[in-house]
């Protein structure tokens, strides 16, 4: 029977692609809680497919023990793939596989839902009402209508965010490598290059993969390009942002705002519950100190027809796989 070791299992996993693999009963499922690293690397032995999630590591070294243990597919259920080194998969032989496209309004949506609630300072009314304190002193907010907002990265994502800012009616400023200026024209958005949009924006929204050319894309030489009191949102990958350069800027008070759905080095501390112990990460730490920083951890994809649609993909993908036949088009990076 072909077996599937699906690491980094949360309940909401379990609710979705547990309940359709545990639906095929010609498949052994093994859900594990724990991600996989180079210390839990063995627990796939026997097994011809692995599920994986963005925090999980597969670097050469895991690649090559997967490989020895039998494994021949990589199945993410997740769209970015910077933490999987595709050459080594590809020597090895291993397919890798992810879900392109699950739901790109849940990451926008997110995007949106974090600046304004970082914003209008919704997450300090709540607190403050429930205890019965009705006052606004300390809670004002701006208005979006006539803001300009940069988007960096007009992928799927990004340009579902640029189209939702421009209903706030804000002029929009977009960066990217492949410019469509034919869609920027359709929805009234601006390309421009980066410096401009870093400079001209009051909100700057991050869309890019994590590639060597967007690593620390955001770093003191760009934060300093940032118009004063601007805000930040960042729900694409931590490793976009130097975290100590955006704690430096925020003490000195340079930004407005900071919304991240992601960190540097979220790997290990998102997704778990901490709230027992002493958090060890000090830069995680620092910026939740900050009263204009607001932080979830990871969420943005997480909407019941995202899970959906990531499920029917991995599953889909993992069967195929099981067969040797051709993978959903579109999926397989190796
Ligand atoms: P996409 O591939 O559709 O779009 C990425 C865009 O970035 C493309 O237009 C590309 O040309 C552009 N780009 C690439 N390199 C660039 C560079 N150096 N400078 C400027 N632009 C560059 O991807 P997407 O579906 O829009 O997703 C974007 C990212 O969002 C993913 O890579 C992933 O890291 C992140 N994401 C986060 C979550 C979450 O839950 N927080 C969920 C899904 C995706």
């Amino acid at each position: 029977m072909p077996a599937v070791a699906f690491y980094d299992t949360k309940p909401y996993d379990r609710e979705f692609i547990g309940a359709a693999l545990a639906a095929q009963p010609e498949v052994e499922l093994r859900l594990l809680e724990f991600r996989l690293t180079e210390e839990s690397v063995e627990t796939a032995r026997g097994a011809q497919a692995v599920c994986l999630f963005v925090n999980d590591r597969v670097d050469r070294p895991i690649l090559t023990k997967l490989k020895e243990l039998g494994v021949r597919h990589v199945a993410l259920r997740c769209a970015g793939f910077n933490n999987v080194d595709l050459p080594a998969a590809r020597e090895l032989g291993i397919a890798v596989t992810r879900v392109p496209a699950y739901s790109p309004h849940a990451v926008a949506e997110h995007t949106l839902a974090l600046l304004l609630t970082l914003n209008r300072k919704i997450h300090r009314a709540y607190n403050r009402v429930r205890e019965h304190n009705f006052s606004l002193a300390g809670l004002v907010g701006f208005d979006l209508h006539g803001k300009t907002v940069g988007i960096i990265g007009t992928g799927k994502i990004g340009r579902i965010t640029a189209e939702i800012f421009r209903g706030f009616g804000t002029t929009v400023l977009a960066y990217d490598v492949a410019p469509d200026h034919d869609w920027a024209a359709r929805h009234g958005i601006t390309y421009a290059p980066l410096d401009t949009v870093l400079t001209q924006s009051d909100i700057v929204s991050l869309h890019t993969p994590l590639t060597t050319d967007t690593f620390h894309l955001i770093n003191a030489n760009t934060l300093a390009r940032m118009k004063p009191g601007a805000y930040l949102v960042n729900t694409s990958r931590g490793k976009l942002v130097e975290t100590s350069a955006l704690i430096n800027a925020l003490k000195a008070q340079h930004l407005g705002g900071v919304a991240l759905d992601v960190y540097e080095e979220e790997e290990g501390v998102f997704f778990e519950d901490l709230s027992g112990g002493v958090l060890q990460d000090d830069e995680l730490s620092r910026l939740l100190t900050f009263p204009n920083v607001l932080i979830t951890s990871h969420q943005a994809f997480l909407t019941a027809e995202a899970l959906r649609e990531i499920s029917r993909v991995t599953v889909e993908n993992l069967q195929r796989g099981f067969q040797g036949t051709d993978f959903l088009p579109g999926t397989q990076l190796t």
